[in-house]
């Protein structure tokens, strides 16, 4: 859950890489803080004729190596120590990659679910409204995060073009395929996650048939759980906000999913086809071989940690397992694959659309689908070797890896530079 303190516990990671390279000081202390962050507060319109205010933020964390690149989250519990952690990572993800973008990030404090969808666009709108002078296809690209999607994407680039006067799709990403979406982008966070397991599987010990618990279960969980079970995994767990479900013999993906699209919780499949009832406390403590947290911050803390028997945990979630979580399953002997590296593909597809967008043609999702492959495995090897070589988790690796790039980006902006002041 997101709480206040988020971004120390962020900043930890980066320390604990700072010690593994030789890096200039400053480049550490240039990246301990976010470079601007905006706060706005939302006005719209209800049904009923009511207006109703909204705490939103839109945060550039760093802008060193191109324009920031970062979703948008629509939750009740956001603050802008949320925001800007997830603009931290932002930042590192967009290095681990190799992608020419800063780390950036948008929320808006809001339950959708209780929106109709009229005042969601109008909320959407408000939202680009406001921040329409932040944002740009050179300057701040947004996305989609939790409860936002592509149709809200969709207001939102409609929006920044009216503002403008002019069409500019490459302003955001993740948008529906008759605006300018790239194929490929909606499975492309779990997708990366998928080609790094697959990447990694032999380096990793994994068993030909992995059983697999999934907490969370939107666009990461349900895609995910739909390509590892395409390849004969057994999904024996998924929760959702409302509850969970299990079973050893494997769950009906293809029944969970339809549940979701349908507007219920996974929990209301308990009784069709052998589901059977799990408290979603326990989804972590369940007996399988990957853990896949695709929820939310800090799901995996010290009071929980210790429960996990996974011996792999793929972080489709940001920030899903914190610093003390961290140090219980490395002694448990689990290797993380961690956020920064795992949920990339997301972001690594949002590339995909902004380059399409600028250069106005448009690939199949075969190319889309080998595009991201390569970089996952190239990026993924390159962390898994740096691990081995400094003996390390894949988690400082990950960020000893995007640190270098980082570093060699403020240092080419010369000592003087406003990027580096
Ligand atoms: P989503 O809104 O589609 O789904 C979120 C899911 O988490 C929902 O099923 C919700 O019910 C569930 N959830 C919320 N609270 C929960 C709880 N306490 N226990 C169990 N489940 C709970 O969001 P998403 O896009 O799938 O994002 C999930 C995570 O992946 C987030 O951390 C997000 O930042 C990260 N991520 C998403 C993308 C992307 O492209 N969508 C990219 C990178 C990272």
């Amino acid at each position: 859950m997101p709480e206040d303190g988020l971004l120390d516990h962020a900043l930890v990671r980066l320390d604990e890489a700072a010690t593994h390279i030789s890096i200039d000081p400053d480049v550490i202390e240039k990246l301990k803080y976010a470079r601007e962050t905006t706060k706005v507060r939302l006005m719209i319109r209800m049904d009923d004729g009511s207006r109703k205010s909204f705490l939103a933020w839109r945060c550039r964390y760093d802008d060193t190596r191109g324009p920031t690149k970062g979703g948008i989250r629509f939750h009740p519990n956001s603050t802008a120590d949320e925001v800007e952690t997830l603009a931290f990572w932002m930042t590192f993800k967009c290095a681990v990659m190799n992608l020419p973008y800063g780390g950036g990030k948008g929320a808006v404090q809001v339950d959708p679910r209780k929106l109709s969808k009229a005042e969601l666009e109008r909320l959407s709108r408000a939202y680009i409204q406001a921040f329409a002078r932040i944002i740009g296809p050179d300057r701040d690209i947004p996305a989609p995060d939790v409860y936002t999607n592509s149709m809200i994407m969709g207001w939102m680039a409609d929006e920044y073009a009216q503002i403008v006067g002019e069409a500019v799709p490459a302003v955001i990403t993740g948008k529906p395929i008759a605006l300018g979406g790239s194929l490929g982008r909606g499975d492309a966070t779990a997708r990366g996650g998928y080609y790094l397991v697959r990447h990694l599987a032999e380096d990793l010990g994994l068993h030909q048939i992995m059983r697999v618990a999934i907490q969370g279960f939107g666009n990461a969980g349900q895609h995910i759980a739909r390509l590892l079970a395409a390849d004969g995994h057994k999904i024996v767990a998924v929760s959702d906000s409302e509850g969970a479900v299990r079973s050893d013999a494997g769950l009906h993906v293809d029944m969970l999913i339809d549940a979701k699209a349908a507007g219920r919780s996974v929990a209301g499949t308990i009784g069709q086809g052998g589901h059977e009832f799990l408290s979603a406390d326990d989804l972590v403590a369940v007996d399988c071989d990957l853990l896949v947290p695709a929820a939310l911050e800090n799901m995996i803390d010290e009071k929980n940690a210790g429960s996990v028997k996974a011996k792999l945990v793929l972080e489709l979630a940001n920030g899903p397992v914190t610093p003390e979580a961290d140090d219980i399953l490395a002694r448990s002997g689990a290797v993380i694959l961690p956020d920064i590296l795992a949920n990339a593909g997301g972001v690594t597809v949002s590339y995909f659309e902004w380059v399409q967008n600028r250069q106005g043609f448009y690939w199949t999702v075969d190319e889309i689908h080998g595009r991201l492959r390569t970089i996952m495995e190239r990026e993924g090897r390159a962390i898994w070797n740096v691990a081995k070589e400094k003996k390390v988790s894949v988690r400082t690796a990950a960020y000893v890896h995007a640190l270098g790039r980082l570093a060699e980006a403020i240092e080419a902006h010369g000592t003087q530079s406003f990027f580096t002041s």
